[in-house]
C-alpha cells in the first residue's frame, strides 16, 4: 500500500497545502490540497474520496475535482457521515456557487456521488478495508483505519481533540497520521476547539500504549504554518517524553506499507 501526503497543514501557502492523503493512487482521505497536488491524469485515477468531517480545509477541493471532469465522464464516490455530506452538499455543492456536481453532467451518472458512512461499518475500496472510527472534534468527525490487501494498516485521524481512548480500542495501526494544530501554550483553546497540542498528544499516546501495548509510527499533520518551527521543537520534546520519535508530515512524503 502506498500512502502519499498531499496536504499536511491547516493553512495554505505556496509551500503548504490543506489536509489530504492519497492511498494507492485511487483513494483520497479528505480533499483539502487534492487537485492542486496532482496532474489531471492522476486526478482522473481517483475513484473515491472519504471525508473525515465537513470543515472547508478538508472538503474544498471536491469542487475542483468535480470541475476537472474526465473524458469519457466518470464518477467519483464521495463518502462521509450523513451529517458531513449534508453540510458539504448544502454549502459547497448545491449548485448556487458553481455547478452541482452531484447531478452533473447527468443525474443518473454524476461526477460526484455522495455515499453515507456509518461509524464502525467497514467499506472495501480497491482491496483496502476502511473502517470509519469516531474521533473528538467540534463537529461530527471520524478517522479512517485502513487495512491493505496484505494486512498492512494505518489510521488517519483527520481533526481531533483529546479523549481518544474509545477510538484506540477499535484500531491497531502500524502508522498513525494524527493532527497537531496548536502549541502547548494554547492547550485550553485547543481543547475547546477539538484540536491537539504536543503535550495533549503525549497523553493520548500514553493511553494508546497502555491499551494496545505498543506505539505506532506517529506522523503529525494539520500543522499551522504560523508556528510550525515552534511546533517542531515541542514535538521533539514530546517524543523524548515518550521515548519515541514523533515525525512531522510534509507534502510529498510517501510511505510504502
Ligand atoms: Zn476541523
Ligand atoms: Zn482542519
Amino acid at each position: 500500500m502506498k500512502i502519499e501526503i498531499l496536504g499536511a497543514h491547516n493553512s495554505e501557502t505556496d509551500k503548504a497545502r490543506l489536509p489530504c492523503l492519497l492511498v494507492d493512487d485511487v483513494i483520497a482521505l479528505d480533499a483539502g490540497g487534492l487537485t492542486a497536488s496532482l496532474s489531471l491524469q492522476r486526478q482522473h485515477q481517483i475513484t473515491s474520496v472519504l471525508l473525515t468531517h465537513h470543515h472547508f480545509d478538508h472538503t474544498r477541493d471536491l469542487v475542483t475535482l468535480g470541475s476537472n471532469d474526465t473524458q469519457p465522464p466518470s464518477t467519483v464516490d464521495v463518502y462521509g457521515l450523513p451529517e458531513t455530506l449534508e453540510v458539504v452538499y448544502k454549502y459547497l455543492l448545491d449548485g448556487k456557487m458553481y455547478k452541482d456536481y452531484t447531478h452533473w453532467p447527468k443525474v443518473e451518472a454524476p461526477r460526484l456521488l455522495l455515499k453515507p458512512l456509518e461509524p464502525y461499518r467497514h467499506i472495501v475500496i480497491a482491496g483496502c478495508v476502511i473502517i470509519p472510527v469516531p474521533v473528538n472534534h467540534s463537529v461530527p468527525s471520524v478517522g479512517f483505519h485502513v487495512t491493505s490487501r496484505s494486512g498492512r494498516t494505518f489510521f488517519y485521524t483527520g481533526d481531533t481533540g483529546s479523549g481518544l481512548s474509545g477510538c484506540w480500542e477499535n484500531i491497531s495501526p502500524e502508522v498513525l497520521f494524527i493532527e497537531i494544530t496548536g502549541l502547548n501554550s494554547m492547550g485550553d483553546a485547543m481543547r475547546g476547539l477539538g484540536h491537539l497540542t504536543p503535550d495533549l498528544l503525549v497523553e493520548e499516546l500514553k493511553q494508546f500504549q497502555k491499551l494496545k501495548g505498543y506505539l505506532p509510527r506517529v506522523i503529525a499533520a494539520h500543522v499551522s504554518t504560523l508556528w510550525e518551527d515552534k511546533l517542531r521543537v515541542e514535538l521533539t520534546e514530546a517524543g523524548q517524553k515518550l521515548g519515541k520519535e514523533l515525525e512531522v508530515g510534509y507534502e510529498g512524503l510517501t510511505i510504502e506499507l
